[in-house]
């Protein structure tokens, strides 16, 4: 399928690339390049700063609160009005499932629009009882331009996880989605466009980190970025945003751990151990990729996670009894390959699959869902974020031990914890470093729930109300009352 050539989105028309090049955009399941899309010059970043900024001073800006709520509220149903389309394009350009795409992702993409164009008009200042004689007030205020940079593995919704609050609290977006994954940002930007949402409100920016995105990060005239990948692109972000002072929220990789106790429900444990790290191929930012059992139970459990995970084949993406897809792109692929090879290499036992997969068609980057057993926690598998379908299975003696080796690492997005112990479970929880704890679940998300780093995973919160602390700025105005 030959999707054809995409353009820009900039101050509510379609256009080329200032310099006409583009870029393919690849199936990962068929190897099919099925679109070529515009790659953003520095000089269309400028154009599309300069229609956000005018929307932003104009209609945006004098726009009623409500009033920018309801478009924001129509978009999320025009998105499900749209959801097969949507969920097939997602699945398309990224080779998950098309029922994660269509029962889960695109669902989710559209409450949370809605959620936050319900705050658009519940958010407000306040008066502040200073001293006498005076008269304060405080007007949250959008922050004002905000950049939305997001990655490949939830291409729609970990934009609309930024695009959702940004407009719904005044702001004007200017969205760069991945190189590999552009399409489902374009196709929002179409309907927004056809909403009436006023030219330059989105604006959707396609092209490479490299130009496209770092033409965005060290824009002048861009007062927010909205981030998420790679850790180490993050750093780079903070680095060249600090130049003009931009507000940021980073949310990064993460390497999180799911701790197993001997008192848990077990068959469950198993299902969430599995469904934990293999929904979405692996490439889940809170992936629980670390899998840390108690050692009384570890041959038991580990023989059950290697059963259901050799059960789990790669199909078409595009079947809907299809429940594990294509690595979202070639190198990706090569590079969870390679920490195979690693991790046989430092000594860890393969439990399940390893190896690259054929479907049938001879074509497309599949590969079995992995399990290494023996991991100890100074092996490479245990300690880089690996973006892909392999669980690393640790060993813990007690729950001092589960607690420590939960926390060694640099990152700390998320972690689950296994027991039917409710004293246990609670108190694991407390001293877990990261920002979402599921106690007898795994990869449990809800708009009104927040979603976000600790230590290297990021700052910032997105979703709930957290999220729209960072996406308004407070304005204290005092008035003389003096007799
Ligand atoms: P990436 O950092 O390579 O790219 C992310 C986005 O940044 C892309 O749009 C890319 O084009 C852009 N980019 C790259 N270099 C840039 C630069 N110098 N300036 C500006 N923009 C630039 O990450 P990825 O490979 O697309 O995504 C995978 C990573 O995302 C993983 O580390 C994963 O853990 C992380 N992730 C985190 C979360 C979270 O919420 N914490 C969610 C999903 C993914």
């Amino acid at each position: 399928m030959m999707l054809g050539r995409k353009q820009l989105l900039i101050d509510g028309e379609w256009r080329d690339a200032s310099d006409g090049k583009t870029q393919p955009v690849v199936n990962p399941a068929t190897e099919e390049v099925i679109a070529e899309v515009a790659s953003a010059t520095a000089e269309d970043v400028d154009a599309a700063v300069r229609a956000a900024r005018a929307a932003l001073e104009g209609p945006w800006g004098k726009m009623s609160a409500r009033e920018r709520g309801r478009l924001v509220y129509k978009l999320g149903e025009r998105l499900m009005a749209q959801a097969d389309d949507m969920a097939r394009l997602e699945t398309l350009h990224n080779g998950k499932p098309i029922t994660e795409s269509r029962h889960v992702e695109i669902p989710m993409a559209a409450e949370c629009l809605q959620y936050f164009a319900g705050w658009a008009d519940k958010v407000h200042g306040e008066t502040v009882p200073v001293k006498g004689g005076q008269l304060v007030y405080t007007l949250r205020e959008p922050v004002g331009v905000v950049a939305a940079i997001v990655p490949w593995n939830f291409p729609l919704l970990i934009a609309v996880w930024k695009v959702a609050p940004a407009l719904a609290m005044g702001n004007t977006v200017i969205l760069k989605p991945a190189s590999q994954t552009p399409l489902t940002a374009l196709a929002l930007g179409e309907m927004a466009t056809e909403l009436g949402f006023p030219a330059g409100v989105l604006n959707v920016i396609t092209g490479s980190g490299s130009t496209t995105g770092q033409a965005i990060v060290d824009h002048p005239g861009i007062n927010k970025i909205a981030f998420t990948g790679d850790t180490s692109t993050g750093k780079g972000i903070m680095r060249s945003a600090a130049d003009t002072l931009k507000h940021i929220t980073l949310e990064l990789g993460g390497k999180s751990p799911n701790i197993v106790f001997a008192d848990a429900d077990l068959d469950a444990a198993v299902r969430g151990a599995t469904m934990g790290i293999f929904y979405g191929k692996g490439e889940v930012c809170a992936a629980g990729s670390r899998l840390l059992v108690e050692a009384s139970i570890k041959d038991e459990f580990l023989t059950k996670v290697a059963e259901r995970t050799k059960k789990m084949v790669a199909g078409d993406p595009m079947n809907p009894k299809t429940r594990f897809g294509a690595i979202s792109s070639k190198t990706q692929l090569e590079r969870v390959l390679q920490y195979v090879e690693t991790a046989k290499n430092e000594g860890a036992t393969l439990l399940a699959g390893g190896e690259r997969v054929d479907i049938g068609t001879g074509k497309g980057y599949f590969m079995q869902p992995t399990v290494f057993g023996n991991v100890t926690v100074d092996m490479t598998i245990a300690k880089e974020e690996i973006f892909g379908p392999v669980l690393a299975a640790i060993e813990f003696a007690d729950v001092d031990d589960a607690i420590e080796k939960a926390n060694a690492s640099i990152y700390g997005l998320a972690s689950g914890v296994w027991t039917s112990d409710i004293k246990k479970a609670h108190y694991v929880a407390s001293k877990l470093k990261a920002g979402t704890v599921w106690i007898n679940t795994y990869n449990v998300y809800d708009t009104a729930a927040a979603f976000g780093g600790y230590k290297q995973s990021g700052f910032g919160r997105e979703m709930s109300m957290h999220a729209l602390e960072y996406y308004t700025q407070v304005k204290t105005v005092w008035v003389d009352l003096a007799q």
